[in-house]
C-alpha cells in the first residue's frame, strides 16, 4: 500500500493544494505580473453626465501635521535650523519633514505630529475631531490658522517649546475638506477659488461629501484633501479616488 504523507492543505480557487503548493503557485503568480506603472500623475478629465459635470479625482487622506513659521522652528529645533526633507508630497515642492513635534493640549498631549514643509507666514496644527477629543479640546473646522476661530495650543520640541495663540494669529483647527487645483484647472471646469463641490465616494461605504472647498494656486495637480476621520468615515484609504459633482451654472 502506498504511504500517504498527510499534508495540511487548503483550497485556493475551488482547488485542493497543499499549503507548500500554494506557496509555490503565489509566488509564481506573483513573478508574472507586470511592475506597476511610474506614477506619473495625469490630470483627470471632467465628463458631462446630463445636467453636471464628473471628475474622477485623487484622494489624499491627511493625517495630524503641523505648519511651521522660520522663526518658530528656530525655537523648536535650534538656531539656524531648517527643516529637512522626509517625503516628497504629491503636490509639488511641498514636503513632510523629518522633524516631529508634541502638540499639547489640555488632557494629554499627543507625540510625533509631522511638520509639513516649506515653512509658512503662521504656524498652524491640523488635527481630526478623534485627535481633538484625545487631547482635550474642542476645535473648529477651519481653512487656515488664521481663521478668529482657532485655538491656542502648545508645541514641544527638541530645543523648545512654543504656544499659538489661536483667535487667527496661529492655532490648531480641523481641516475643512478641500480640493486643490490649478489656474488652468479652475477654468476649464468653470469653477472659482472658495466654491464649494460634492465628492462622490463609491465603494462599501458610499457616501456624497458636501462642502468640498475649491483652492487655486497655478501649478497644483487636481487632489482632494481629507483627514484621517473623513476617510476612515467613508472607508478610503490614501491614494483612492472619488468623483467630484460640479453642477453647471
Ligand atoms: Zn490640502
Amino acid at each position: 500500500m502506498e504511504t500517504v504523507i498527510n499534508q495540511p492543505t487548503m483550497k485556493l480557487n475551488g482547488a485542493s493544494l497543499t499549503v507548500e503548493r500554494i506557496s509555490q503557485e503565489v509566488l509564481r503568480r506573483l513573478a508574472t505580473m507586470q511592475p506597476l506603472e511610474t506614477a506619473v500623475p495625469q490630470e483627470p478629465t471632467a465628463v458631462a453626465v446630463n445636467d453636471h459635470l464628473e471628475l474622477e479625482v485623487p484622494i489624499g487622506i491627511s493625517v495630524r501635521h503641523v505648519h511651521l513659521c522660520p522663526e518658530h522652528v528656530e525655537i523648536l529645533f535650534g538656531k539656524g535650523h531648517d527643516l529637512t526633507v522626509y517625503n516628497e508630497l504629491y503636490q509639488k515642492g511641498y514636503y513632510a519633514a523629518r522633524e516631529q513635534v508634541m502638540v499639547v493640549g489640555r488632557k494629554r498631549a499627543i507625540e510625533k505630529v509631522r511638520v509639513l514643509g516649506p515653512t509658512r507666514p503662521y504656524s498652524q496644527v491640523e488635527l481630526s475631531q478623534t485627535d481633538a477629543l484625545i487631547i482635550g479640546m474642542k476645535l473648529p473646522v477651519a481653512t487656515d490658522g488664521a481663521d478668529p476661530a482657532c485655538q491656542p495650543i502648545t508645541l514641544v520640541g527638541p530645543e523648545g517649546a512654543v504656544t499659538l495663540p489661536g483667535g487667527g494669529g496661529g492655532g490648531a483647527f480641523i481641516a475643512r475638506r478641500h480640493i486643490h487645483i490649478s489656474d488652468k484647472t479652475a477654468v476649464s471646469l468653470g469653477v472659482a477659488h472658495g466654491d464649494l463641490l460634492d465628492l462622490r465616494i463609491d465603494g462599501p461605504r458610499p457616501t456624497t461629501l458636501h462642502g468640498i472647498l475649491v483652492r487655486v494656486k497655478a501649478g497644483w495637480l487636481t487632489e482632494v484633501h481629507l483627514d484621517t476621520d473623513e476617510g476612515n468615515a467613508v472607508g478610503i484609504r490614501n491614494g483612492q479616488t472619488g468623483t467630484l459633482i460640479i453642477q453647471k451654472r
